[in-house]
């Protein structure tokens, strides 16, 4: 490991420590007075609740996006208000290398046959690719999302991309998080409405069933659970 990403797991181990019982405002200033520019904040574009939180502290900071290319429209809707409504931030588009119609004439329907792969052309390489150009991220991430995000800290080492990784909301219920956005007025995927809790790619979401989690609804009847992106 480099000298420099040995300082910053220094500086995550010590933070992960001193702002376990941080709320956000304190976790996003922290960010902003430790990395200066050097983080980004990713959104699904499910909501701009992060986004909101981080810029009351700095209205100018990038956000990152991954583009799948398989998104629903309503969620290109948000990710085009956000621009609208927070005219400094600066919105970073990761792509995968091939457009959607170059894998499908190569692999097919990878959704359908190889859901890990797709997953990982279109997020995960991206992801990794933008992330080696800062010093920390910003998740939405909370511990409520799934039992493996549970124990979620707000400030941890990410080994796997070499980063400091904040997640500022993780110890937020829902009805904290409903509440924020119902109070405040905050940007909202119009598919929250119409039942679909955790939003990612069309045609690897479905609406829960009823008493099921929120996010059982995403790859559906497949044993994943997860993008790769923070499990
Ligand atoms: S969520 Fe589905 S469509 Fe999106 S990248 Fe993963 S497998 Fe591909």
């Amino acid at each position: 490991m480099s000298d420099l990403k040995e300082d910053l797991k220094i500086v995550a181990e010590a933070a992960e420590l001193e702002l376990k019982d941080a709320g956000p405002e304190e976790a996003l200033e922290w960010v902003a007075r430790t990395f200066g520019d050097s983080y980004i904040v990713a959104s699904n574009m499910q909501d701009a609740v992060l986004i909101d939180l981080a810029a009351k502290v700095k209205p100018n900071f990038d956000v990152l996006f991954l583009e799948t290319g398989y998104h629903f429209p309503e969620t290109i809707g948000v990710r085009d208000a956000v621009a609208v409504v927070y005219p400094e931030v600066r919105i970073v588009n990761a792509a995968a290398e091939q457009s959607v119609e170059d894998q499908e004439r190569e692999f097919g329907l990878l959704y359908q046959s190889d859901p890990a792969t797709c997953c990982n052309l279109r997020k995960v390489i991206p992801l990794r690719r933008e992330l080696a150009k800062y010093d920390a991220w910003v998740t939405g991430v909370r511990r409520v999302d799934a039992p493996t995000r549970a124990n979620t800290p707000i400030v941890q080492w990410d080994d796997r991309n070499g980063l400091v990784k904040i997640n500022p909301i993780a110890p937020w219920s829902d009805d904290e998080f409903n509440a924020y956005i119902s109070e405040k007025g905050i940007l909202e995927n119009l598919l929250v409405q119409e039942g679909y809790p955790s939003i990612g790619c069309l045609p690897c979401t479905a609406k829960p069933l009823p008493g099921q989690d929120a996010r059982s609804g995403r790859w559906a009847g497949q044993s994943k659970t997860e993008c790769g992106l923070h499990g």
